[in-house]
Order: C-alpha cells, then sequence, then structure tokens
C-alpha cells in the first residue's frame, strides 16, 4: 500500500457537537465584548488569556521604541475613566457606559471648558443619530470623545464643561499572540486575525473568537500542513509580526485574515491579491459544496492585514470569509456593531466554513495512477459491484447528486454509484499533474469523495500520492 495520511477528512470533524460550540463562543463574546483594547494596553493582554483558556498560544511583548521596518511600536496606551460632565457634575459622555466613547490613545487631561472649545474634540455620525462612532489617534497625540448626533444636539452651546481623561501613554509593549500547529507537507498557512478594537462585534471580536476556537480545533488534529495562528492589532502588529519573522513568513503558501464573521447578513469572500490562488479555489469549491448564496469582493488595497502579509516581500496571499464583511453593514465602527448585531451562531456557521474549507486544503493531494493501459478492472478488487447494470449513469456527478445510494443493500464496503464514479475519474486524470481540486473543478465531485476514492485506490495500490 502507498503510504497516505488519512487523516484530513477528521478535519471535518468538531472537536464538539456545534450547539455546544454555539454556547461556549457565546459566553466568549459577552466575557470579551466589554473590555477596551486598542494598539497595545491592559485591555489586549486581558483579551488574549481569556483566549488562553480556550487554548494555549504564545503571547509576545514587542517593546516601545522597536523599530519594524519604516514603523515603530508606539508608547502603550492604557485608561482607567474618560467623561464630559456639565457643571452640576451630570457626566454627559461616560468612558464607563461605553468605551467607543473615547477616541483611542486619547492623552490626558483634566480641564474646564466652552462648548466651542470641546466641538474641536468632538465626533458624530449625523447620517445614523443612535450610533455613536469609533475612532483613534494612534500616531497624532490628541484626545476626543464620540458621541451619538443626538446627544451631541442636546448638548447646550453657551455651557461650560469639565473634560477629564484618566489615560497614560509611556513606554511599554505591544502585545500579541501566535502559534504554529505542526504538519509535515512542507507547506505552511497563516491564519491571522487582529485584536485591537475596543467594544466592537462584527470587526472584530467576532474574529477573535473565532480565531481562538478555529486553533482549538485544528491542534486536535493530525494535519498534512502546517498553520501559523497569529493575533495582533491590525497594521501595526502584522507589520511587527512580519519584521520580526521575515526569513519564515517568506515561505508561506497563503492564507485567511478572520475579521467580521459573526454578522446577519450574507456570508462573503474577499479574493486573495491573486484572485485565482489555491486558497481561492479552495473557497470557492467549499461554497459551491456548501451550495452557498455569498458574494464575491474582488482584492482591494483598503481593508485588513492581507495588505501587509500580501506585501511584496512577503506575498503571502490572503483570503477572507466573513458574514457582514466590514465597510459592508451600516453600523460597521460604530457602537451599534455590538452583541445584538452578532451572533454565536452566525459565528459557528462561519466557523463551520473554515473548517471545510481547511479540510479541503488538507484532502487535496495530487495522485498518479499506477495503472494506465485502459480502466482497471475494480470488481476484482471488490471495487465494483458483482452484479452489473444498476449503477446510475451520470456523465459529470453534480454536487447536488451525490446520494450515498449502495449498489448492494446491507454491505457497507461495497461502493456507492458515486464512490465508483470518483474513483473512474481519480484514474482517468491522476497523472501526477492534476491535483484532487483540479479534478473537482472538472468533475463537480467534492474534495471529501474524490479523497474517499484516491484513500481506496491507493490501498488497492491502483494509485499513488506524488
Ligand atoms: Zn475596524
Amino acid at each position: 500500500m502507498t503510504a497516505i495520511n488519512s487523516e484530513p477528512e477528521l478535519i471535518l470533524t468538531p472537536s464538539a457537537p456545534w450547539e455546544v460550540l454555539e454556547s461556549e463562543a457565546d459566553e466568549l463574546l459577552q466575557q470579551l465584548f466589554p473590555i477596551c483594547r486598542s494598539l497595545t494596553g491592559d485591555g489586549v493582554r486581558e483579551t488574549l488569556s481569556t483566549l488562553q483558556r480556550v487554548t494555549n498560544f504564545e503571547v509576545r511583548e514587542i517593546p516601545s521604541g522597536t523599530e519594524c521596518y519604516d514603523w515603530t511600536i508606539p508608547d502603550e496606551w492604557n485608561v482607567t475613566d474618560a467623561y464630559v460632565s456639565d457643571s452640576s457634575g451630570v457626566k454627559l459622555i461616560d468612558f464607563q457606559k461605553n468605551n467607543v466613547h473615547l477616541v483611542g490613545y486619547s492623552v490626558p487631561i483634566d480641564e474646564t471648558m466652552s462648548f466651542q472649545e470641546l466641538d474641536e474634540h468632538l465626533h458624530t455620525l449625523p447620517g445614523l443619530h443612535d450610533a455613536i462612532p469609533y475612532r483613534t489617534s494612534y500616531y497624532h497625540r490628541d484626545w476626543g470623545f464620540c458621541l451619538t448626533h443626538e446627544q451631541y444636539s442636546r448638548m447646550d452651546r453657551n455651557a461650560e464643561y469639565k473634560v477629564r481623561i484618566d489615560s497614560t501613554l509611556e513606554p511599554g509593549s505591544l502585545t500579541l499572540g501566535d502559534y504554529l500547529v505542526e504538519g509535515d507537507s512542507g507547506q505552511e498557512f497563516l491564519i491571522s486575525t487582529y485584536c485591537c478594537h475596543p467594544s466592537l462585534g462584527n470587526d472584530n471580536l467576532s474574529g477573535q473568537v473565532l480565531w481562538a476556537l478555529l486553533l482549538r480545533h485544528l491542534k486536535g488534529k493530525k494535519t498534512r500542513h502546517s498553520y501559523r495562528f497569529v493575533i495582533a492589532p491590525e497594521t501595526i502588529g502584522a507589520i511587527a509580526y512580519l519584521s520580526q519573522n521575515e526569513h519564515v513568513m517568506k515561505t508561506l503558501s497563503g492564507g485567511f485574515v478572520l475579521t467580521t464573521v459573526a454578522g446577519p447578513g450574507k456570508h462573503g469572500y474577499k479574493q486573495t491579491f491573486l484572485g485565482d490562488h489555491l486558497i481561492d479555489r479552495v473557497v470557492s469549491r467549499t461554497f459551491k459544496e456548501e451550495q452557498l448564496d455569498h458574494t464575491l469582493y474582488p482584492f482591494d488595497i483598503n481593508g485588513s492585514d492581507e495588505r501587509q502579509y500580501s506585501s511584496q516581500n512577503s506575498r503571502i496571499p490572503m483570503g477572507t470569509i466573513c458574514k457582514d464583511k466590514y465597510f459592508e453593514y451600516d453600523s460597521y465602527h460604530t457602537s451599534l456593531d455590538n452583541l445584538d448585531f452578532i451572533s454565536a451562531k452566525n459565528l459557528v456557521a462561519t466557523l463551520k466554513l473554515y473548517i471545510s474549507a481547511i479540510g479541503n486544503l488538507e484532502m487535496n493531494g495530487t495522485y498518479r495512477s499506477l495503472y494506465t493501459y485502459s480502466e482497471p478492472m475494480l470488481s476484482k478488487r471488490g471495487l465494483y459491484p458483482t452484479i452489473g447494470g444498476h449503477r446510475k449513469q451520470k456523465a459529470m456527478g453534480q454536487v447536488k447528486d451525490q446520494v450515498e445510494k449502495k449498489c448492494s443493500a446491507n454491505d457497507a464496503e461495497t461502493p456507492t454509484a458515486l464512490d465508483i464514479n470518483a474513483m473512474m475519474w481519480v484514474m482517468f486524470y491522476g497523472d501526477g499533474l492534476a491535483s484532487l481540486l483540479d479534478i473537482s473543478e472538472k468533475t463537480g465531485l467534492s474534495l471529501k469523495v474524490l479523497y474517499g476514492a484516491a484513500v481506496k485506490l491507493c490501498t488497492n495500490d491502483l494509485l499513488e500520492e506524488v
């Protein structure tokens, strides 16, 4: 028998029933949502340590001032309180009620000022009256508050306001996490997400929770490929990771940026910069197999960390499966992107898609037929029913027609019509060059069915993996 790794199918089996994963995801979302995250600071540490309880991974600190290519790790920002109050001490804008109220990286302040002075530091969304916008000022020392336009309209233009921000902005470090799930194919893929937004749900608490659940899932399996999991603040964190791991990052084969995975809308897929890379093709097959109505987004330079990881020096093709993609929903980057907008059920639905896509990636081997003169005689190897004639003929096995119909009753070992079809296709195209993904695209048969056929054929010395 030709050596073959028969584990990849197991990738598709969840570590716990999906409903159990949903309630776990829900608990994590509730627990992590209130934390004030930013590029740096204790909010990121608290988030990562909570996720480490799901599954362990390395946490690393990169000191402020460290040069990372063209960028420098900024000072660390922490905040304990922030508010704007009126003359009678009533807090009109209160960080404790919603951390999105405070512009990220605001410098400390304790002053009383006129509305006009304060107004220069206020941010609202006139088009979305009841939403607090999310704003940051990472690389320009400033301060500010965000509030709903409704709140803003009610503020007395002639009054004086007390403004207080108890924050610290001083040398510390940037915190990130990583873990390598090791396979033996020599191919490595990147699974990244970002952890820097305060109390916002879909963008990107949902991505962080999915990242941890997916990491735990793959750690529990024997994988063919390696998977490098990275969780870091967006942009600067990805750049820092690239600069500190340049040698290995240049060798990666592709990957995914996990973001906005739990909204109520349609699933979507943002293609890699290549558009027809293995990652794109695997996701496309996965969506077809799931018969998933989805939106396709071509690569765009505006987005997330794919533009760092896909930079010319590393050029890792990165795709993104999302559910309500960033930029596309009204509450994006506002306080309305909250726990009412997302759900653990939606998150786990996207987790399933990622598991299926990675399962397909794992099952996508390339094989060579060891018998090429004609169709091999399958029946003498027990790979074909002994009574002929009743097999449903199909020129091309359409995915939706993949009925597991036994050729002979009460015999689990007897191949189905689908199995036979798949074995014949794999023998026909398996020339050492065509991958199972190629054959899947040509025939419409799922990777799982083709992979099962390849395993059977290898076991019977009719096929070998290249
Ligand atoms: Zn964002």
